[in-house]
């Protein structure tokens, strides 16, 4: 049994698909004005497990992402700038070019953090028409009205309007966005067509019913979800910033349009912040993965540092932490190396019983709203735990990998040096004669080519050198 916290009822709910063995799955992607900061990664490699939950969990997941490649202002108060707009002058490139280029710098981000890539990637500018006729729906339906600024949808009209804030209701709707386009008449109303400035000619701009200009953010992402998925589809994902307008938005005009609730499941997923607050893009205090590359991490270390922290619990980020997660994984690695190396050798033995315990516990740790953290520490359990056989501890932790995602299957085995393998042996010469000291001295010429020798049972055990 699968259950997921659903924002909308503010419970975990027991996950219940609309087709039996088939899930409709629509994350908001990324607005591709720049790279992605290592915040917008954590929500989505968390969307990354809850897609690998439901797979494991024996769904057929039909995954869509939309690119935010227009529409997206710099203010969520319909606004300020385009983004992309923005980009294109930073870099003095066309807007087309910046929506091309980051788009592939995300697609990298997401392949080196091991983020399954969706089944359908849907770009805002492709699906204009359709978003014109949505718009032309709510026209006829009343929802809409004409100001200076674009077309805007008017909240006031749709009795249901904010049922994703829960009770925050009244405070949001009472000091909501200050900054007001003029005309607009209720604070919560918002474009869902913006003209081009007068005496302006925008990069991206496209004829309308109501004149030349370009589609808001919230109707792009209806349109992509209900073109791909139908109406309602099951679940649907973002950052919990999207709570309040992006999402809200969004479910107020597919109820205007088609009478229906969007999604029947909305998950959010909590911030990763910096001991100093928000990271933004707009106050210029991003990290990005490819940071954290030149700095010498291994982006899957990002990856297993998300993992540590449940999706609805804020993550703080520091370097010092993120080494941890580092040494983590390596020291992860290492085990799985060793027990890899056993693996023929006791594979005889069998306890299944303790092995039906640990696939179970597994199975209902990240049933229960994904509770990551916790089958992390169950892992780890097994690692340790004696009683479990080696071929029987890799056959499971190849199956917990599954979610967690950390590439266990392609940890290669150590090529040692054949300087390295001389100094063990010549150390080992030493040590067996008792001559202690010069043995000591030789460990410390193998540290300083960066390897490591562990004395064991079996005997001298060779490793990388943990930075
Ligand atoms: P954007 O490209 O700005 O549309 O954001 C992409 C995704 O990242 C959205 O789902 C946001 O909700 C999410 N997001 C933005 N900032 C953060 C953050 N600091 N931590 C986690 N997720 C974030
Ligand atoms: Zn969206």
């Amino acid at each position: 049994m699968l259950k997921l916290y659903n924002t909308l009822s503010r419970k975990k709910e027991v996950f219940k698909p609309l087709k039996d063995k088939r899930v409709g799955l629509y994350t908001c992607g990324p607005t591709v004005y720049w790279y992605a900061h290592i915040g917008n990664l954590r929500t989505y490699i968390f969307e990354d497990i809850l897609k690998r939950v439901l797979e494991y969990n024996g769904y057929k997941v039909k995954h869509v992402m939309n690119i935010t490649d227009v529409g997206h202002l710099a203010s969520d108060a319909d606004t300020g700038e385009d983004k992309i707009e923005k980009g294109a002058k930073r870099e003095k490139k066309t807007v087309w070019e910046i929506a091309r280029f980051y788009t592939k710098a995300f697609k990298r981000d997401i392949k080196q953090l091991n983020i399954k890539p969706p089944d359908i990637w849907v770009k805002a500018t492709d699906t204009i028409k359709d978003q014109i006729n949505l718009i032309k729906i709510l026209e006829k339906k009343g929802f809409t009205y004409v100001i200076e600024d674009g077309v805007y949808f008017d909240t006031s009209k749709l009795k249901s309007y904010g049922r994703l804030w829960g009770k925050k209701k009244k405070k949001l709707k009472a000091g909501a966005r200050v900054e007001m386009v003029p005309g607009k008449r209720n604070s919560t109303d918002f474009a869902l067509w913006k003209f081009s400035p007068k005496g302006v000619k925008r990069q991206m701009e496209w004829k309308s019913p109501w004149g030349i200009g370009f589609p808001g953010w919230h109707t792009e992402c209806v349109v992509m979800g209900v073109k791909n998925l139908g109406i309602p589809f099951d679940i649907h994902c973002g950052g919990i910033d999207h709570i309040e307008i992006h999402h809200t938005n969004e479910i107020a005009q597919a109820e205007a349009a088609y009478g229906k609730l969007l999604a029947r499941y909305w998950l959010h997923g909590e911030f990763l912040v910096l001991k100093k607050g928000k990271m933004a893009k707009s106050k210029g205090n991003i990290i990005t993965l490819k940071d954290l590359i030149q700095r010498g991490f291994d982006p899957l270390a990002y990856r297993y540092f998300c993992l540590n922290a449940h999706y609805r619990s804020k993550l703080f980020f520091s370097w010092e932490a993120l080494r941890g997660a580092q040494n983590s994984l390596e020291n992860l690695y290492e085990k799985i190396r060793e027990i890899r190396e056993n693996y023929s050798s006791n594979s005889i033995s069998r306890n299944l019983s303790s092995v039906r315990t640990y696939s179970k516990k597994f199975l209902n740790l990240i049933n229960d709203d994904l509770n990551i953290p916790q089958a992390l520490a169950l892992m780890w359990k097994l690692i340790k735990d004696k009683k479990v056989p080696s071929s029987e501890k890799y056959k499971l932790l190849l199956d917990f990998d599954k979610i967690f995602g950390l590439n266990i299957e392609k940890i290669k085995k150590l090529k040692i040096p054949k300087k390295i393998k001389e100094l063990v042996e010549e150390r080992e010469k030493y040590r067996k004669e008792h001559y202690f000291k010069k043995a000591d001295e030789i460990r410390k010429k193998i540290e300083a080519l960066g390897y490591r020798v562990e004395d064991t049972e079996e005997g001298p055990r060779i490793n990388l050198l943990k930075s």
